[in-house]
């Protein structure tokens, strides 16, 4: 059996910006319960990564597209798949 996992940023890089679509409105800033973020420049600024907790309020209130996006860690992309009686035993 082969499996195949396309390693990705999780827990290191959950919040990544969109330099370009981003206008800095700051409102994924206000929202966080976390204090994940922080204002910056341009974009804002992902100051303490390991304390985000995935709950995509901070997408959700972003009104641009594809500003901002959440990367969840491998583990939680896992999907159960129900076992096929004829493949248990
Ligand atoms: S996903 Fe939730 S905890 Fe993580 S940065 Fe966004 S609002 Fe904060
Ligand atoms: S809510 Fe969206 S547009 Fe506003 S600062 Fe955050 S990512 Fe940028």
């Amino acid at each position: 059996m082969e499996f195949k996992v396309k390693p990705i940023p999780s827990s290191s890089q959950p919040i990544t910006y969109e330099a370009d679509l981003c206008i800095g409105c700051n409102r994924c800033v206000q929202v966080c319960q976390c204090d994940v973020l922080f204002p910056g420049e341009k974009t804002p600024i992902v100051m303490y990564p390991g304390e985000c907790y995935y709950c995509g309020a901070c997408v959700m209130v972003c009104p641009v597209k594809g500003a901002i996006k959440l990367t969840h860690p491998l583990m939680n992309q896992a999907r159960f798949i129900p076992i096929d009686d004829d493949h248990q035993s």
